[in-house]
């Protein structure tokens, strides 16, 4: 091992310790890449078929640079993976005028100078009949927005790193982690690896590990639900953009027919309840929740069948500002973390997987994370802000 070449450990390949590895494996890093499960597997956060890319960010503007580095990467995995993960069919938010994410988008548009274009409720009705907007809603549509297939994401990254020489060990949970005069030591079932450098992207699993026990990160249940259409074509992406919805008896997000068969939407309003332990993740949603979920889909998405044809639950990790936390891992040397992604950190991920690279490999990136810090949190950062 050398300095030129640091030996890195990832714990954790869902999208964003598979994008860290394909970055550090592409620049020359020893990587040493381990998950509890398998490749894509869908306990965590990063499965479900689909997940929203969109650039006019409710967040805030401050994430516009960050998602065009993005799209740019995503463009760049689609070449080495040899597989489609993009595909842009714009993006709605739906809703009254004065609803916080309406306005939210908005101010992003303008202050980001983004295209966009804000249709009435008559409007949108003509464009995109697929919802039903009550009088004096609106729709905000984003050009640059779009679907993006998570399974293959992650298998096309870690294929990617691979290639580039980095060891992937699936079904390895990584059991306990030490730091070492050299580095780092960890153990998984037994055996033992030393690296210069670890990379830890847990997810929702944060809690479990102890090096990042002063990181607040709550597990979450996060359910989606499918629903068959009756005009398969007008559902497709050609047609159906993707979508972010609000409404006084419903909130989700939407996404257009991948499988020939069904639109998924990932209720909003129902909650995500915290989980004590992603390992107690259920594995369906109860009979209250998913007629719910029929009520928003019969009152709002008039062109589904109301009733649920599918149901899958994945587990989240949420921070209390629901930002990620990223960068240096405060009180330790040459561990880097990147957690907490609170339900937006897919489409992100290919930028924060480039991050991870500067930080291990130059201690520093040229990219705006200040506001990730995972130090915000603790009371001394806080009283020296203010
Ligand atoms: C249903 C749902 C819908 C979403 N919709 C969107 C969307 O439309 N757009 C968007 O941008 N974002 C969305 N998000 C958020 C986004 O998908 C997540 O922020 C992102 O996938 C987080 O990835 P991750 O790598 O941090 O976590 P995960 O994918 O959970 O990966 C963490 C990995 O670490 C492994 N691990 C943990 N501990 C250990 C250990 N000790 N040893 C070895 N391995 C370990 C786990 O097995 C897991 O594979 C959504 C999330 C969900 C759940």
């Amino acid at each position: 091992m050398t300095a030129s070449t640091p030996r890195v450990a990832i714990v954790g390949t869902g999208v964003i310790g598979a994008m860290a590895a394909w970055q550090l494996a592409a620049r020359g890093a020893q990587v040493l890449a381990f998950d509890s499960y398998g490749r894509g597997h869908d306990r965590g956060a990063s499965a479900g078929e689909s997940r929203i890319f969109r650039t006019v960010y409710k967040e805030g503007a401050s994430y516009v640079p960050l998602l065009r580095r993005a799209q740019q990467l995503w463009r760049e995995l689609e070449t080495a993976s040899g597989r489609s993960l993009l595909t842009l069919c714009g993006g709605l938010t739906i809703g009254a005028p004065d609803e916080p994410d309406l306005q939210a988008v908005r101010r992003c548009a303008e202050q980001a100078g983004l295209p966009h274009q804000v249709f009435d409720s008559t409007t949108a009705a003509q464009h995109f009949p697929q919802h039903r907007l009550d009088p004096g809603e609106i729709a905000l549509h984003d050009p640059d927005a779009g679907v993006l297939r998570p399974e293959p994401s992650v298998q096309g990254a870690l294929e990617a790193a691979e290639r580039s020489g980095a060891r992937l060990f699936t079904y390895h949970q990584v059991d306990d982690l030490t730091e070492t005069a050299a580095g780092w030591r960890l153990s998984t079932g037994g055996t033992t690896y030393d690296v210069d450098h670890v990379v830890l992207t847990p997810g929702p699993w944060a809690g479990r590990l102890a090096p990042l026990a002063a990181v607040p990160v709550q597990a979450r249940l996060i359910t989606a639900c499918w629903f068959a259409a009756r005009d398969v074509a007008a559902h497709r992406p050609d047609r159906l953009p993707v979508a972010i919805r609000r409404h006084p008896e419903a909130g989700f997000s939407c996404f257009p027919v991948l499988d020939g068969v069904a639109v998924k939407i990932v209720p909003h309003h129902l909650g995500w309840p915290d989980l004590d332990d992603p390992g107690d993740l259920p594995r369906s949603a109860s009979p209250q929740f998913a007629r719910a979920a029929s009520a928003a889909v019969a009152r709002l998405l008039p062109g589904l069948v109301p009733e649920p044809v599918r149901i899958s639950t994945y587990a989240e990790g949420f921070t209390p500002d629901e930002h990620p936390v990223v960068g240096a891992l405060p009180g330790t040397a040459n561990a880097t973390v990147l957690t907490g992604f609170s339900g937006h950190g897919f489409k992100l991920a290919p930028v924060f997987g480039q991050i991870a690279a500067d930080l291990v490999l130059h201690g520093r990136t040229g990219h705006d994370i200040d506001g990730l810090a995972p130090d915000r949190f603790t009371p001394h950062r806080s009283a020296t802000r203010n």
